[in-house]
């Protein structure tokens, strides 16, 4: 059904891509085009923008819908959060490519996202049976109390491109595994795997409406969701500016709502370090997904006695990186995203220049054929300068030279962000130390700042983030509401 690999011709014969509501694909009122970033010429598919009435619609259908879920066995939530999770797993070469296509990350990226993702499926699909609550007796005699959870209602999830599939997964999941119905509005750069994982979940047994996939703008079926009153909790990822933006229009409804947004994360690097480890972490926590990840490591803090030779080995490795076609073989650095994306970036390298920093590896743009850019390293740059201060999303990476640990770690939590943090050494006090004392969400030790697990916690503090964890079994706090019951014999 999807487009992979085709010329134009095919594209104008096949149909539009339509959304998913009330248990119906149904046709937009207009549509988009969505570009292989590695080719803007080739176009992937069409896809349809939900209407506000089909918005609408889909609320309506998701309210009746979630009462029958709620109410549906235990065992037949978890099959189908396990059977989405194993279709998921099972395709993953060919919902890898796609993603790949539509969003730029190579292969094996896009191929091992749709994996994870489907792990985070079978991950909830277990948690479905951990539900449980508490007992106490109460201060009144004869009484007894009772703490359990029960579903949020309707759930809309709003999800950004750099992990289409992943981080929809992720709250998806969670949504559905503890009693919830979904409104899911993907980003319009990436709705080719927004439909590949809608039509996954379609084939399940779920009551119409319970899952709504709502394509189109976030100014237009965002902005409808945010402000919904029917809307019982707002989960999102994407920048800080639109973050705040949900923020403000959920406080005027009381809606729940949890906001996962940018970062600037440092890697620091310290004298005592094995230093191909800190490349290698340096490399693939600041360049991988081209940058684009609110885990990036734009910070590399380093100390005075290794910068020199520490930069020297990160150029070794940046040389051998391959910038190309995201799914041609061998390549390790996709295209950026589009070209706004790509204008942003050479807004920042410009940025960098003006503010006295030195090139000393990458930063060509090549937007001919694909948005394609070479990873850059500056060098001489400080922590006050705004390129170390603003999430760019770019694959640029700042080195910033310290005296010492102590000042590394002040560096590191010099900033209005805090979604993760790492550290290089081989050293059990400083590591002791930076674990307690990174103002992050994630702390990271002698790993890169990007990658983490789906069992756990992720989130951040400051600017990052806002609002209960994700993932894990943290994940319930945001998916599910405490109701206390007092009982009397
Ligand atoms: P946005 O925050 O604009 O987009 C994220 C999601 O929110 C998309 O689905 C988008 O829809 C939607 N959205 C946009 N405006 C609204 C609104 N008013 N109400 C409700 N939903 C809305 O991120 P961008 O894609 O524009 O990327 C810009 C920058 O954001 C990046 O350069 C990066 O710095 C940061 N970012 C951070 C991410 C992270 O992982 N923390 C992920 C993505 C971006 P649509 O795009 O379809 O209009």
């Amino acid at each position: 059904m999807y487009l992979i690999n085709r010329d134009k011709q095919d594209i104008c014969m096949a149909q539009i891509q339509n959304n998913y509501i009330a248990g119906k694909w149904v046709a937009g009122i207009t549509s988009i085009e969505n570009r292989n970033p590695s080719n803007h010429a080739e176009v992937i598919g069409e896809f349809a923008q939900a209407s506000s009435a089909q918005v609408q619609e889909a609320l309506s259908a998701a309210k009746q819908a979630q009462l029958v879920w709620q109410a549906t066995g235990l065992e037949a939530r978890l099959q189908v959060l396990q059977a989405i999770g194993d279709e998921m797993i099972a395709r993953c070469d060919e919902l890898g490519k796609l993603l790949s296509q539509e969003e730029g990350k190579p292969f094996a990226e896009g191929r091992g996202e749709v994996y994870r993702a489907g792990q985070f499926f079978q991950y909830y699909a277990a948690q479905v049976l951990r539900q449980m609550g508490e007992t106490a007796d109460s201060v009144r005699p004869g009484v007894e109390i009772e703490t359990r959870r029960e579903p949020m209602g309707i759930v809309a999830i709003i999800s950004p491109w750099n992990f289409p599939t992943a981080t929809a997964s992720w709250k998806i999941a969670p949504a559905l595994a503890f009693g919830n119905a979904v409104i899911w509005k993907p980003a319009n750069l990436t709705p080719a795997s927004a439909v590949a994982l809608t039509e996954i979940i379609a084939k399940q047994n779920l009551p119409d409406g319970l899952f709504n996939l709502v394509m189109g703008s976030g100014s237009e079926v965002g902005e409808q969701l945010i402000n919904s009153t029917e809307v019982d909790a707002i989960s999102f990822t994407g920048s800080l500016q639109v973050g705040r933006r949900i923020a403000q229009a959920a406080a005027g409804n009381l809606t729940k709502f949890q906001l996962e947004m940018g970062s600037k994360n440092a890697l620091i690097v310290l004298d005592d370090a094995d230093l191909d480890i800190a490349a290698d972490c340096a490399v693939g926590g600041a360049f991988g997904g081209t940058g684009q990840k609110c885990t990036a490591s734009s910070r590399l803090i380093v100390t005075e006695g290794v910068h020199d030779a520490f930069v020297e080995k990160v150029k070794q490795r940046m040389a051998n990186l391959k910038v190309g076609d995201a799914l041609a073989e061998g390549v390790t650095i996709g295209p950026v995203v589009d070209a706004k994306q790509l204008q942003q970036n050479r807004d920042y390298m410009k940025l960098a220049e003006d503010e006295g920093c030195e090139l000393v590896c990458g930063g060509e743009i090549d937007d001919s054929q694909g948005y394609f850019m070479t990873p850059a390293l500056f060098v001489n740059t400080t922590n006050q300068m705004r390129i170390n201060r603003e999430e760019a999303f770019a694959p640029i990476a700042c080195v910033i030279k310290v005296a010492d640990y102590e000042e590394a770690l002040a560096t590191l939590n010099d900033t209005e962000y805090g979604l993760t943090g790492g550290i290089c050494t081989q050293s059990l006090k400083y590591a002791s130390h930076f674990k307690r004392h990174a103002k992050t969400g994630c702390v990271m030790v002698n790993l890169p700042t990007a990658g983490t697990d789906y069992h756990v916690p992720f989130g951040g503090r400051k600017n990052s983030s806002y609002g209960s964890r994700e993932q894990g079994q943290y994940a319930e706090e945001f998916y599910t509401e405490v109701k206390t019951s007092y009982i009397k014999a």
